[in-house]
């Protein structure tokens, strides 16, 4: 089965202020619509065509290296932003706010608060230099939520070798110019701050009772 590009939960314009319209409509559709389409050009009458894109990345040492690069890049790009899309909503209904329960536990148990936690993760989106994806990463085997950044599409799901970081992603933020540029310009760290209102933490505890 060929991958699909998601449809969104939530109009375009539901991220307003954080992320504007526009930068949504082309991002979510253009840029996400190219990985989705490369993605299955490299991969077409493969076996690993028959796989979720997600384990394609888990297996991408597996695949032949003259198809490992764009499965990299565009698999990798597929599945970050499908995750992406859903870790977001608006702000005041599902976005923004602080997480609650176990999710609210661990990252105080990894963090020891919430304000260390979001330093963390601001700090790897900016210094994520050009384009890449900061990570909210369960470690099953230490027990425990880390953070980390990724170059281009890479995501922790590709393995330590590869990535350069490991473990179930639970949240992401693009930090590619392509997914603030309109908006923002070259001021990346005021993107950061505004997207924290549209966090959808339900969505992310979601992911979290799935990895763990
Ligand atoms: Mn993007």
């Amino acid at each position: 089965m060929p991958f699909t590009l998601p449809a969104l939960p939530y109009a375009l314009s539901a991220l307003e202020p954080s992320i504007d319209a526009t930068t949504m409509e082309i991002h979510s559709q253009k840029h996400h619509g190219a990985y989705v389409t490369n993605a299955n050009k490299a991969l077409e009458g493969s076996k690993w065509a028959e796989l979720s894109p997600e384990a394609v990345i888990k297996q991408l040492a597996e695949v032949p290296e003259d198809k490992r690069g764009p499965v990299r890049n565009n698999a990798g790009g597929h599945v970050n932003h499908s995750m992406f899309w859903l870790t977001m909503a608006t702000p005041g209904h599902g976005g923004g706010g602080e997480p609650t329960g176990a999710l609210a536990d661990a990252i105080k148990d990894s963090f020891s608060t919430f304000a260390h936690f979001k330093d963390a993760f601001g700090a790897a989106a900016l210094s994520r230099f050009g384009s890449g994806w900061a990570w909210l990463i369960w470690h099953g085997g230490e027990k425990k939520l880390v953070v980390a950044s990724t170059p281009n599409q890479d995501n922790p799901l590709m393995g330590k070798a590869i990535a350069g970081c490991e473990g179930t992603p639970i949240l992401g933020l693009d930090v590619w110019e392509h997914g603030y540029y309109l908006k923002y310009q070259n001021r990346r760290s005021d993107y950061v701050s505004a997207w924290w209102n549209v966090v959808s933490w339900g969505a992310v505890a979601a992911n979290f009772d799935k990895a763990r």
